[in-house]
């Protein structure tokens, strides 16, 4: 089983030169880049290839960039901002060799109907997929866990990557997202567990479905999440990606970095290594 690690664990406490480092030394696998504060951040003291040097020197390599937010239901202009986005994450992806965009649907209080969430996001994930393509870059949707996320369960993010039909266009199994709207792990199990790109290890205190939120995650093994259901099915269908654990809990933000980066490893390590 290989481990990698999200930022977001870290938010608050590090910076992408810390957690590459500690990391590294805390035997992680992969990181996944948030191009959203953690890269650019990065970038205003260093330069890109002084990262792209780094993951060659080091055993640590990045999976995935963090995260192409909201691609769904945009207008024309916040679209075209988008692409805009999309296409630089694409050269820091050639540069340091990322395997992953996460792609991330819109969240909104607007109602709107099913068929255009489906619609608009087949339309979208077809185009981001063509300009990905050169790049050899796959994208990875991430359904959230909240009512006001318009795809936030397993399984309409799964019909709607089933309708893109693109080997390059999978998805981010995050186990909090997962359990948050209530996802069937029926429906997990009748899926092509090939379209699952990223597994997103995590946990949670026990409030109702509807009411999670990010900031109620816990080391994983220590919530309420049926992970050992979860990996079952995984392991049954033959998953074997690295399982990457992302947390975003400010009590963990308190505490030293490097404590964090080991306490997710251990607590994660000790979940996955049964199944995966
Ligand atoms: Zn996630």
């Amino acid at each position: 089983m290989k481990l990698g690690f999200n930022q977001a664990t870290t938010l608050e406490n590090s910076n992408l030169a810390t957690d590459l480092e500690l990391c590294e030394r805390h035997g992680y696998d992969y990181i996944e880049i948030r191009t959203m504060d953690k890269l650019p951040e990065y970038l205003e003291q260093y330069s890109l290839q002084r990262l792209s040097a780094y993951f060659q020197e080091n055993h640590i390599k990045p999976y995935a960039l963090n995260a192409l937010v909201y691609f769904n239901n945009r207008s024309e202009d916040e679209y075209q901002q988008l692409l805009k986005e999309f296409k630089q994450m694409l050269e820091y992806a050639k540069e340091l060799q990322v395997p992953y965009i996460v792609v991330v649907p819109l969240v909104t209080k607007e109602k709107i109907l099913k068929k255009d969430i489906k619609a608009s996001s087949v339309a979208v994930l077809h185009e981001l997929a063509e300009l990905a393509a050169p790049y050899g870059v796959k994208l990875a949707v991430e359904f959230v866990g909240h009512p006001d996320c318009t795809i936030n369960t397993f399984e309409q993010a799964y019909d709607i990557v089933q309708k893109v039909d693109n080997p390059n266009v999978g998805l981010v199994l995050d186990c909090f997202h997962f359990h948050a709207m209530n996802s069937s792990i029926e429906a997990l199990r009748q899926a092509d567990i090939s379209k699952v790109f990223i597994l997103h290890m995590d946990d949670t205190e026990d409030f109702p479905i509807g009411s999670l939120v990010d900031e109620d995650r816990v080391w994983p093994g220590q919530g309420v999440i049926d992970l050992e259901g979860i990996l079952s099915v995984l392991k049954e269908s033959g998953f074997d990606g690295p399982a990457t654990v992302e947390l975003f809990r400010p009590e963990y933000y308190e505490m030293k970095a490097e404590d964090v980066i080991k306490k997710a490893k251990e607590t994660t390590a000790e979940v996955v290594s049964k199944y995966l």
